[in-house]
């Protein structure tokens, strides 16, 4: 009886120490044109937001600006899905542009 309750005290310890240092990790730097919406070159405050980055994928079809692609399977045919999709971030005075991958968390390992 005693023990059981030891070991389940410490699955919640292990548990909300993942939560607390997962923040922590992910945060962008303090310099990016994302966090602080000031332009790093000209320090103009106007900044655009481009949540899809386009491109020209087959045919000259616009196609969502990204790191790669993976086949997947959608029902009878094969699809390159595009995995880290770009999003940009454009100072409206000089022109400067950061990009940033979107779901920077589902990168595939190297
Ligand atoms: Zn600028």
């Amino acid at each position: 009886m005693h023990g059981e309750g030891q070991c389940r005290s410490n699955e919640t310890t292990a548990t909300e120490k993942a939560i607390g240092s997962a923040p922590e990790r992910w945060r962008p730097k303090a310099n990016a044109m994302k966090q602080k919406t000031q332009c790093p070159k000209c320090e103009n405050r106007e900044i655009f937001h481009a949540e899809t980055v386009m491109d020209r994928g087959y045919m000259d079809s616009p196609s969502p600006m990204a790191l790669g692609t993976q086949k997947t399977r959608v029902g009878w045919f094969w699809k390159a899905v595009p995995w880290g999709q770009l999003e940009a971030f454009t100072c409206r005075q000089c022109g400067y542009t950061e990009f940033y991958v979107k779901d920077v968390q589902e990168l595939p390992t190297q």
